[in-house]
């Protein structure tokens, strides 16, 4: 079998479109959408990722609005100042860049975001409703994985998922996301036992787990779709947690690493930052939940 490769680049690109012309909606609606961006301490990568998200919003006509604190910034600053834009009503969606430095509770910082603003989706709240079946703002990778779906046209009602990693920011989200849509989901992890077998039931396979050549083209049923979250650095490069080659004889759709999962992460960002804006400007400032 010769698989679809899912391109990432370009359904992040639609969707980039899409958010741009919503955008110019609500700007005609009176709406005024704008990110802010909250980066504590020197972590480069994170420094990277902020001002690509900036850039990203400046593209679609979302207003940045950055704060960038010293990586010995006492917890209480930091608290004041997400209080401050949570009331701000300048700022539409919040996004506290991770990691933190270690004095700061990720948890405990991330749930002070007001949960009309949650663009990252990581609240309780947001994670909550998402656990009942009524996801409202949903994180951006996880969310990015169902668009790929939806644009290869998987069918997920009665379909055998299978998904590797059990993560508060990917696995979780993804398992919660597609049992929403029907699908029977298996979740797997580090002390699943026979991972191969699980493994080799998906009709929909999505590995989140960090470790390249987790899945091998073996673990995979003939026809299945394989959905690669997973990027380690290596001196080859960006790598993913499949073995594309022997995966991609096996399956009926894969995406590739880079160019599949990861350009939709900054695509769903941009759409949810727009979605909450959507929420203010419409709603009384509660979340409300998103229709399946
Ligand atoms: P994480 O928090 O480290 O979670 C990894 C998960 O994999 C854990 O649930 C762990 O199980 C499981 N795991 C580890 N070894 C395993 C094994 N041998 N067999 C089965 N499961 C195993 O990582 P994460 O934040 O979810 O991220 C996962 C990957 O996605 C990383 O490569 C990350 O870089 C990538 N990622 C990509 C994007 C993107 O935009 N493309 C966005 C976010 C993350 P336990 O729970 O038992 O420890």
């Amino acid at each position: 079998m010769s698989a679809e490769i899912i391109d990432g680049k370009a359904i992040a690109a639609q969707v980039r479109e899409r958010v741009a012309r919503e955008v110019r909606e609500l700007r005609a609606s009176g709406a005024d959408p704008g990110l802010a961006t909250v980066l504590v301490g020197d972590d480069p990568a994170s420094h990277v990722y902020v001002r690509m998200k900036r850039e990203a919003c400046e593209e679609v006509g979302i207003t940045p609005i950055h704060h960038e604190l010293d990586a010995a910034t006492p917890a209480d600053e930091l608290r004041n100042l997400l209080a401050a834009l949570n009331e701000d009503r300048a700022v539409t969606g919040v996004l506290l860049q991770l990691p933190l430095p270690a004095h700061l509770d990720p948890n405990e910082m991330t749930g002070l975001i007001a949960a009309e603003k949650d663009v990252d989706g990581l609240t309780p709240l947001s994670a909550g409703l998402l656990a009942q079946g009524r996801p409202s703002l949903v994180p951006c990778t996880p969310a990015g994985v169902m668009e790929l779906l939806a644009h290869a046209r998987v069918a997920l009602e009665g379909a055998r998922a299978v998904v590797i990693g059990r993560s508060q920011l990917v696995g979780r989200p993804i398992t919660q996301l597609l049992l929403a849509a029907d699908a029977t989901v298996t979740q797997c992890h580090s002390r699943t036992r026979d991972l191969a077998a699980v493994c080799r039931e998906a009709d929909v396979l999505v590995v989140a787990v960090g470790r390249p050549g987790t899945v091998t083209g073996e673990m995979v049923a003939e026809g299945a779709v394989v959905i690669d979250v997973g990027t380690s650095r290596t001196d080859d490069g960006l790598v993913g947690d499949v073995d594309f080659e022997s995966a991609a004889a096996k399956a009926r759709a894969i995406t590739p690493v880079p160019g599949g999962v990861g350009p939709m992460t900054i695509a769903m960002l941009l759409s949810n930052t727009a979605r909450a804006a959507q929420m203010q400007l419409h709603g009384s400032g509660s979340p409300t939940p998103a229709a399946g």
